[in-house]
């Protein structure tokens, strides 16, 4: 089977920034776009994007999930990094647009399709070191994906950094590629050295995110998360899972959460921890290892409140349970 993301729809709808204004280009082929090599996002990492899901119910109907949140922060990636300011209801035609092209390809569950915006600074201007880019160009790729869990579900392995950080503090609610690239070498030494599945991000000792992921601690009938500030990116599942918490009657408290205090509540038979995103949903994490140390979380199995909340916000998305919180939005 093809790697998740590596399978592309032929068309993408795309908008363009110019002249103070945003032209639509509808819908264009989606094997490449034309772009000058000073382009600023080339030099000056002006980039960013996002990652949502349509999903096809047992009706036929094509349903997109919390988009709305998705665009919002996209919006809000924009303007930290000084791209043009998009267009929110543009954004929400080209999703729309690109997506009902595509509807027939929209796999059943456990598949989905994964829609992907991408706004990037296309003015051809090198010396623009310490100024924004004055134009932009902002697209919508599809790429449809099955099941993230085929292989069965294996508790991930963390690796604890409490030295260094994912990316720079004041750029944390940024979805974007200078982010991800900051994360690489920590990572690719986590695999290497630990064989650690992912990084935990702990800067002194606070416990944030993993590189592409929200860290949740579970521990009985409460559910532990970092409280949000700007340091770490805002999950919409993070949010997702907190609600289908507080609904089923759990304690959510979001806090601030040390690693000392994870390590000592991982050691409980009955602890659980897990890392929500949209392309997982909620993966479990078995193991964490700090100074050298493997520490068993819980069982090291994952656990069943991590399955029920997955199992919850799945069923809501595959349209088997009730969305209460009218987080999809149902397309024509
Ligand atoms: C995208 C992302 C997440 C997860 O966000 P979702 O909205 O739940 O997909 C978490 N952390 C980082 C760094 C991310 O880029």
């Amino acid at each position: 089977m093809a790697a998740f993301g590596t399978i592309f729809m032929p068309k993408m709808s795309l908008a363009n920034y110019q002249d103070e204004q945003w032209i639509s280009a509808g819908l264009v082929d989606s094997d490449s776009i034309q772009l000058h090599p000073g382009a600023h996002v080339l030099h000056y990492a002006s980039t960013c994007f996002e990652g949502l899901k349509a999903f096809r119910h047992q009706d036929g109907s094509i349903n997109i999930f919390r988009m709305q949140q998705n665009i919002e922060r996209m919006a809000q990636s924009s303007r930290l990094l000084a791209l043009p300011d998009i267009d929110p209801q543009l954004l929400q035609q080209m999703i729309v647009q690109v997506v009902t092209e595509f509807a027939q390809q929209v796999p059943f569950p456990p598949g989905s399709m994964y829609i992907r915006p991408t706004h990037i600074g296309t003015e051809p201007a090198i010396g623009k070191a310490a100024r924004p880019t004055q134009s932009s160009m902002l697209y919508v790729l599809l790429s449809p994906v099955g099941d993230y869990f085929a292989g069965g579900i294996k508790p991930l392995t963390l690796l604890l950094e409490e030295n260094g950080s994912r990316c720079a503090a004041h750029m944390g609610m940024v979805k974007g590629g200078g982010n991800y690239a900051s994360a690489l070498g920590p990572i690719m030494r986590a695999h290497a050295e630990y064989q650690a599945d992912q990084v935990l991000f702990c800067p002194e000792g606070d416990v944030q995110e993993t590189g592409a992921a929200n860290f949740l601690l579970i521990d009985g009938n409460e559910i532990i998360t970092k409280d949000l500030d700007s340091s770490f990116l805002h999950g919409i599942t993070r949010d997702s899972i907190l609600t289908l918490a507080r609904d089923s009657g759990m304690t959510v408290s979001e806090r601030e959460l040390s690693v000392d205090e994870l390590i000592e509540r991982a050691q409980k038979p009955e602890c659980e921890a897990a890392l929500s995103g949209t392309a997982a949903v909620l993966t479990p994490v078995g193991t964490v290892i700090r100074d050298g140390q493997s520490i068993t979380v819980g069982s090291g199995q994952g656990g069943p409140t991590t399955q029920r909340l997955r199992e919850t916000l799945n069923a809501i998305q595959w349209g088997e349970q009730a969305d209460s919180h009218q987080w999809l939005k149902r397309i024509d």
